[in-house]
């Protein structure tokens, strides 16, 4: 890796690896979940806030700065880490996932993507030197390169033209201008189709990536899909770089992901879901609009140790929020479910350490299965 960065893997139990991921704005230890702070903030929490939870790297949309406020305007205020306050590891992605699921009327051809602003309209194009560009300005600790991630229902020779320029993007994102005290990770596609992505790998892997990403997976296959790919292909990763799974997920998914080999996760499920209602506890999902919390004087979840379930905020309490529309209710739900996860992430490198990773995760997994509060009708 580059000056200032190191990978250290400390524990290993089969493909689940502990380590440590050092960069010039800190380190983390991995597994680690990493939180999404889409515009530069994670919606309804400061970054004090966030880092109680346990949290290590935030993550920050490239799409969305770059229209607004624009790149340079986060350049003169100082970069995303002064901008936002954040003092720990930052990540921009490429921007790309978004325009392939936000922008109108795109169209894709081999030099990059052109498209409408989501927001007035504007046609805007973006490439992988243009990608490069805006990522140098953001100034995150990591950079990813720009792919095409085609929908999870793409059929197979859709996916292999994804793959095909993916490659070409690569390469032009390593030879474009760019910060070069920032680490680039390649990204891995080739949908669910092991021997597609096990060939991407094996193209990827001789560019000199600080670390590799699988993207294009949890983008509407069955979680049953991307969990053979996971095992399939996650420990075949290089071994001594992060092996970074993009948009993942559900505990079983960090869980799954994490024993198959992955060492990064960033996912909008524990803060998105939190504002909507839901909260995520060590006894599976709790819908907080219930009306089975209407009388309850206990916490969201009471084997959490976090400030949201230790200083008096009761289920009743909350669900009135909610009902209410307070903001409230949306902070600390938020604030639970990702110390909830920093939580999470932390046993799980214990138990990787003390060499029981897959039977502590069958135990977890079977409680929170058996004692999920979310019926059918309120799945996400
Ligand atoms: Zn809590």
């Amino acid at each position: 890796m580059r000056s200032g960065y190191s990978f250290e893997v400390h524990a290993r139990d089969a493909h689940a690896r502990v380590a440590t991921l050092t960069t010039p704005n800190g380190s983390v230890e991995t597994p680690t979940f990493m939180p999404v702070g889409t515009v530069g903030t994670v919606k309804g929490l400061s970054m004090e806030e966030v880092a109680v939870t346990g949290a290590g790297v935030v993550l920050a949309n490239t799409y969305h700065l770059w229209l607004r406020p624009g790149p340079e305007v986060v350049r003169n205020l100082g970069g995303l880490h002064k901008f936002t306050r954040w003092p720990g590891i930052m990540l921009t992605d490429s921007g790309g996932f978004q325009v392939f699921s936000l922008a109108k009327l795109r169209t894709i051809d081999d030099e990059g993507v052109t498209f409408r602003s989501h927001l007035d309209g504007t046609m805007l194009r973006l490439t992988p030197e243009e990608s490069m560009r805006i990522q140098s300005l953001l100034g995150a600790d990591i950079a990813m390169a720009f792919d095409e991630c085609p929908p999870g229902d793409a059929a197979r020779p859709e996916v292999e033209r994804a793959m095909a320029r993916t490659t070409a993007w690569a390469a032009r994102c390593l030879a474009a201008p760019r910060d070069p005290n920032q680490a680039l990770f390649g990204i891995v596609q080739g949908g669910v189709h092991t021997d597609l992505r096990l060939q991407h790998l094996e193209t990827l892997r001789e560019m000199p990536f600080d670390g590799f990403a699988l993207g294009g997976l949890s983008v509407g296959e069955p979680w049953q899909e991307m969990h053979r790919v996971l095992d399939a292909v996650a420990h075949k990763m290089p071994e001594n770089v992060p092996r970074y799974l993009m948009g993942v997920g559900t505990p079983r998914d960090l869980i799954a992901g994490s024993l198959a080999g992955i060492d990064m996760f960033d996912c909008v499920l524990p803060t998105r879901n939190a504002r909507n209602g839901q909260a995520l506890t060590w006894n599976g999902r709790a819908n907080m609009k219930q009306l089975r919390n209407r009388d309850d004087k206990g916490p969201i979840d009471p084997e959490c140790d976090g400030p949201c379930c230790t200083s008096g905020y009761s289920r009743g309490y909350l669900r009135h929020l909610f009902m209410a529309g307070e903001m409230l209710f949306g902070r600390v739900v938020t604030q639970h479910n990702l110390y909830f996860f920093g939580r999470l992430m932390a046993r799980l490198r214990q138990a990787i350490r003390d060499g029981n990773a897959r039977s502590w995760a069958d135990s977890v997994l079977d409680r929170m299965n058996e004692n999920d509060e979310v019926g059918p009708a309120d799945e996400d």
